[in-house]
């Protein structure tokens, strides 16, 4: 299992800016004192992988500079060449993440979950598909033909489903919170969406009824994984209120389900915007620690010896 880390390259934000730029280096400071050997650097995607996704025009108003104020305002970064290469590596970190699966069962990138950019427009922090161009360019090399996209992110994966829609080779599962962002949803193949202050109990007792669903419907070669941060009781914008607990029950409830029904999988951390950015990172990493258990060889064998 490989781990991919984009925080060194740096999106420049100004200093009042909401975006928590910093829970990258400290998640991977933490993953690091613990799996080292498993860190890598992503290479950036192409425009090429870029193009099978997005349109031909906004590729080239993204990485050229020249996206009016609206459409920077509706992505919510500054443009600079350094946010350009960051999104290419966040890009290239999920694709190297679904390769690594696909050889080991597992592959993590400890950013990504960029699901709100659509074909020619980026959004919330979003601004090209991280998810849609990863599965593009597996099935253009033919490593894959089906997929299946778990977007636990506590938005609506709306860009990742507008992307997706009519196309029967990739189910997409959603389960978000109705009275979040984005305020006009798309339809994923299966959305579930949570009242606000919803908890731990109603949450979990939710996604072990839809995720069999859309397992069996999907039938996929591989799956990716959003786990996002921000269902957690302590987000300035997530209004659920799952716990730490709660969401790490998440995280092994989803793996063990792919782990079983032997598909391999790529994580990716998604939102987190709590107060404190170390509940962010504390979140992020125990998503990071139960993978590396569950997808340890011993894990693996004794899954084995028991079916
Ligand atoms: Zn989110």
């Amino acid at each position: 299992m490989l781990i991919y880390g984009t925080d060194h390259f740096v999106l420049p934000l100004p200093p009042a800016h909401r975006f928590p730029m910093r829970k990258y280096a400290l998640l991977r400071q933490r993953v690091a004192a613990v799996a080292a050997e498993k860190l890598r650097e992503p290479a950036p995607v192409t425009d090429t992988d870029l193009a099978r996704v997005h349109d031909p025009a906004y590729i080239a108003a993204v990485v050229t500079g020249t996206l009016d104020a609206r459409a920077l305002q509706r992505i919510g970064f500054p443009w600079t060449p350094a946010m350009v290469e960051r999104s290419r590596r966040s890009s290239g970190a999920t694709l190297a993440a679904c390769r690594s699966a696909l050889a080991s069962g597992c592959g993590i990138n400890l950013a990504g979950g960029t699901h709100h950019a659509h074909r020619d427009f980026g959004a919330g922090y979003c601004v090209f598909n991280d998810s849609v161009v990863a599965i593009r360019a597996l099935q253009a090399e033919r490593a894959i033909d089906r997929a299946l996209i778990v977007d636990l992110d506590v938005h609506q994966g709306d860009g990742t489903a507008a992307l997706l829609a009519g196309d029967p080779s990739v189910f997409t599962l959603s389960l978000h919170g109705r009275g979040n962002f984005p305020f006009r949803k798309q339809m994923s193949r299966l959305d579930v969406d949570f009242a606000d202050g919803t908890g731990d109990a109603a949450y979990l007792a939710t996604l072990a009824i839809a995720l069999p669903r859309a397992l069996e419907v999907a039938r996929p070669d591989l799956a990716i994984y959003l786990a996002g941060a921000d269902p957690f009781e302590g987000d300035r914008f997530g209004r659920l209120a799952l716990t730490k607990r709660g969401l790490a029950a998440r995280d092994r409830f989803v793996l063990d389900a792919l782990r079983r029904n032997r598909v391999p999988v790529a994580i990716t951390m998604a939102g987190g915007y709590a107060h404190d950015d170390e509940d962010v990172v504390d979140i992020h990493f125990a998503t990071v620690s139960i993978a590396l258990e569950s997808f340890a060889p011993a894990a693996r064998d004794a899954t084995r010896a028991v079916a």
